[in-house]
């Protein structure tokens, strides 16, 4: 085989990593536990260690470049992890601040080194599974632990003067006050993410498993407030950009019997009526585990092929 890329998807549970080949095709995909990198003295290292046992053990000897996707911001070098808020050590710090992780990896093992957002390189992979590479505006929100956004503007990602645009996770909902994970109050985050998801299920459910909540609950209001709350966030970021379509994805609309007419019923409810007069297509992201790994891929080729 030829051209292989190592394409990661560092998940704030599991880290995902895998072979792509030019076909987009992924072999031998490997999922591990994030605990072992957010646990270790030396993060970057064992992410290497990891890295080497995979080349190893699948017999793979030559790679054009490994690329990872991480649940934080990077800034426009396409190196510098800006801050993994939702992955942290036994500390309580988070396992990467600032930090470029690409040139470590690069020294140990002498191949390009791509860093980017986990939520673009899902974006990636949506763009490419529906055919939307030829589309001028997309918006992807994906509603996971936590919450991630990717904004793809004529083919290119929107990233802000240093990387760190689209923390939608952290938008402030106005006159709301819970503690958030970031240190703020009021974010996105504590009323649209898994994390929220989990605190509903202690209080109102906690009897039912998660993976039942929609299925049993659904009509009940502490469901229909959080469906809403996820609605809210999707219907913003319509309204600001006027996409051709809006990619809803992460575990949380991927779950079963997600209330998806609830949903979408109160997202064309929200959104501007300006935006709303031309319209957007809703698309739902394809549930496949290794679609952070092929947008890794994706993401590097991208970069290794550009003019
Ligand atoms: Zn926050």
């Amino acid at each position: 085989m030829e051209n292989i890329i190592i394409g990661i998807d560092l998940g704030g549970t599991n880290l995902r990593i895998g072979a792509v080949n030019t076909k987009n095709i992924l072999v031998q995909p490997l999922i591990l536990k994030s605990e072992c990198i957010a646990n270790s003295s030396s993060p970057i290292y064992t992410l290497c260690k990891i890295i080497d046992e995979y080349l190893h053990n699948t017999n793979t000897t030559h790679i054009d470049a490994i690329s990872i996707g991480v649940p934080s911001s990077v800034e426009n070098d396409n190196a510098t992890v800006i801050c993994t808020t939702n992955i942290r050590n036994q500390s309580g710090e988070a396992i990467f601040s600032h930090v470029n992780i690409a040139k470590n990896i690069k020294n140990y093992f002498h191949v390009p080194v791509f860093i980017n957002n986990d939520v673009n390189n899902l974006m990636l992979y949506d763009t490419i599974a529906h055919h939307l590479e030829a589309k001028k505006v997309l918006v992807g929100i994906y509603i996971g632990t936590g919450v991630g956004a990717s904004v793809i503007i004529n083919g290119e990602f929107l990233k802000g003067k240093n990387g760190a645009a689209l923390d939608l996770g952290h938008i402030p909902y106005y006159g709301k006050k819970d503690p958030c994970n970031c240190g703020k109050k009021g974010c996105c985050e504590c009323y649209a993410s898994g994390w929220r998801l989990q605190q509903i299920r202690k209080e109102y459910y906690p009897d039912s498993p998660i993976s039942e909540l929609f299925t049993l609950h659904k009509t009940e209001e502490p469901l229909r407030d959080f469906v809403s709350a996820c609605a809210n966030i999707y219907a913003i970021m319509a309204t600001i950009f006027n996409p051709d379509a809006l990619i809803i994805g992460g575990g949380i609309p991927e779950m079963k019997d997600f209330p998806k007419e609830q949903f979408e019923r109160e997202i064309t409810a929200s959104v501007g009526k300006d935006v709303l007069s031309y319209g957007f297509d809703m698309i739902y992201s394809t549930p496949f585990v290794g679609k952070g790994i092929i947008g890794a891929a994706e993401f590097a080729r991208k970069m290794l092929y550009k003019s």
